[in-house]
């Protein structure tokens, strides 16, 4: 039966099949220049036991990387199973009727390439249609071929990974497909080490990896071979985490960082130049606050922050030609505020800029914004995502939706880099330019790499990630309640009460849950609320939120000190306010807790 791939669901599985069944490629319009997309893709298929026949009429009887070319697919002698094409859209019509009459079985257009007619053509006849893909980073991300950066397969296996991809016959070829997010969390990213066959990742703790020659090396280094180099560029071990981070939000790929706040930088480095701006939500976690609108402006990012709620101020921020970004946080830290994500991404879409939600308080249990519109989601993996308080991290995730070279001026990815040969990263990778440029280019240059170790115990936390978000709701309902019936208690923040005014948003963009950090504020002030944050003795008075602890701080006194007045009023951080992130102890033993301690106030 033809098949096109356009069916999203299957479609990881549909190309593991192509890969696995058609061993004999030609491909039109290869090209004798290494610098040449075509002609490393061909290297890259030979050394993955392929047989790759170039056909360029301007070099028909010369060869190249040692295989003969042909003027035409008809002159060639022997049978071929794929044509892969490297010639503009309006050539693959004509290609394909060729292709036809050959009797290949599959046609695939490059990435960026792509003929409305040649899929119709396609498919009338009964053979596979690809478009838009590029053959060998399809293979690099199905093979498991533990490559420069974690791109999701959308596939998982208890198999060992084999650099030939194989055959579907024998039930899929060892993959399985699942769309659950408790499935995903344990397996995605994390096949069985190739080498040793470990079921658990390794902790990859090294700071290199060997060339298996020169040309291998060069390849490598020219980003021709997805491989790993240097630790501070990649590692599989972290590499298996953004595979699985990216999966739990049906993203393309991410990439990760050494933290929440290194990952705000590696997301925001690529479409920033000196001079551009930052539209965010006034409504921001405090430390990125301050990243964005002091430490950003010594690499003359401006910074403008907006009450998202007010979607007419959204609108009329991002008009400036010099904005390349809109930013939220899907549920804000401290404050609860949930996000209109969908209207953001309208807006920001109309205005040819991503939108990019900062998904750390809600974590793709309660909340996926990528189905929403988010282009760019970003963690700080320090909090729930590892979610023990025991190591530092962050990521981002891209979706790989957003068009770098229809929006604003993205010229990072869209204009030759030359640091890589001249290579323009949208060119040669697609929907990856992206999660390329930033392990490429940002982890390279600015070296917040994320440590192996913390990759491991992020990867380890990931694994309880959906049930432990389960009992966290539990727990922060029961408290919330608690606190809201409570005489010395003011206000509760918490999204779950109907009169709450994120209410109907939450239940719009949540599921599973309200969230489980949130504030409230006691009847007696400033004095008040240090004296009861200092009378909690199983609450960890600490500034950090998303551990298996419950946790308990004073933002006014700490995470919101180096705000200015007027930036603390804009996040509504007044002085009797105290913020808790509900842990997973008994909820008995943590409203007893809570309990005492407003007994001294
Ligand atoms: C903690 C946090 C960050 C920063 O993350 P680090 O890992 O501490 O660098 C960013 N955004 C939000 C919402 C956070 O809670």
């Amino acid at each position: 039966m033809s098949k096109i791939n356009n069916l999203k669901d299957d479609e990881d599985l549909f190309i593991a099949d192509i890969l696995s069944k058609n061993k004999t490629i030609a491909m039109v319009g290869a090209s004798k220049n290494w610098k040449r997309p075509s002609n490393f893709v061909m290297k890259y298929l030979q050394k993955h036991a392929y047989k790759v026949v170039p056909i360029n009429p301007g070099n028909a009887g010369q060869y190249i990387l040692n295989e003969l070319c042909y003027a035409s697919l008809e002159e060639v002698p022997f049978k071929i199973d794929m044509v892969n094409i490297f010639r503009p859209s309006k050539f693959c019509l004509l290609i394909t009727k060729d292709a036809i009459r050959i009797g290949a079985k599959t046609v695939w257009m490059q990435l960026g390439i792509k003929n409305e007619e040649a899929i119709r053509l396609g498919k009338k006849a009964n053979i596979n249609v690809i478009y838009d893909k590029c053959p060998k980073m399809e293979h690099s991300k199905l093979s498991g071929t533990l490559g420069l950066a974690g791109f999701n397969s959308n596939l998982i296996s208890s198999k060992r990974p084999n650099i030939k991809i194989p055959p579907l016959a024998s039930r899929n070829g060892g993959f399985v497909k699942s769309n659950e997010l408790e499935t995903l969390a344990i397996h995605a990213g994390t096949r069985p080490d190739p080498a040793t066959g470990s079921r658990s990742v390794p902790i990859y703790q090294t700071t290199s990896f060997i060339f298996d020659d020169t040309d291998h090396a060069a390849s490598l280094f020219n980003l021709q071979e997805p491989g790993n180099i240097y630790g501070r560029l990649s590692n599989p071990t972290i590499s298996a985490l953004e595979q699985r981070i990216a999966a739990l939000d049906n993203g393309l790929g991410a990439c990760c960082a050494a933290s929440g706040h290194a990952a705000q930088m590696l997301a925001l480095f690529p479409l920033m130049e000196p001079g551009t701006k930052i539209v965010a939500s006034s409504k921001l976690y405090g430390g990125s606050i301050t990243q964005f609108t002091k430490t950003f402006k010594n690499f003359s990012w401006d910074a403008e922050l907006v009450d998202i709620s007010d979607l007419n101020a959204v609108q009329s921020a991002v008009q400036d030609n010099s904005v390349r970004v809109l930013f939220a946080e899907s549920l804000a830290n401290p404050d609860g505020n949930i996000t209109d994500i969908s209207s953001l991404a309208e807006i920001a879409h109309e205005a040819g800029i991503p939108l990019v939600i900062d998904n750390t308080m809600a974590t793709q249990i309660l909340c996926q914004p990528g189905k929403f519109g988010a282009d760019l989601i970003i963690y700080s993996t320090t909090k729930f995502l590892s979610g023990h308080g025991n190591a530092m991290g962050g990521a981002v995730v891209d979706m790989g939706k957003f068009p770098w070279d229809k929006g604003r001026d993205y010229s990072k990815l869209t204009l030759p880099n030359s640091s890589y040969n001249e290579i323009n990263f949208y060119e040669s990778f697609g929907s990856h330019a992206f999660i390329n440029y930033c392990h490429a280019c940002v982890l390279r240059d600015l070296g917040a790499t994320m440590a192996p170790l913390n990759a491991y115990l992020t990867l380890t936390g990931l694994e309880t990630l959906p049930l432990r978000m389960k009992q966290h709701m539990k727990n922060a309902k029961i408290v919330a309640n608690f606190l809201k019936s409570h005489p010395k208690v003011n206000h509760v923040s918490w999204a779950g009460f109907k009169e709450n005014i994120y209410h109907e948003l939450a239940k719009k963009y949540f599921k599973n849950g309200f969230g489980s950090v949130f504030t409230f504020s006691v009847t007696s002030g400033y004095e008040g609320a240090i004296k009861l944050v200092e009378n909690c003795n199983l609450i960890s008075h600490l500034a950090n939120v998303g551990d298996t602890r419950s946790l308990i701080v004073h933002p006014a006194s700490t995470t919101h000190r180096q705000l200015t007045i007027e930036q603390k009023e804009k996040s509504e951080i007044s002085d009797s306010i105290i913020r808790l992130s509900i842990g997973l102890e008994s909820y008995k033993d943590i409203i007893s807790d809570l309990d005492g301690a407003l007994s001294t106030i």
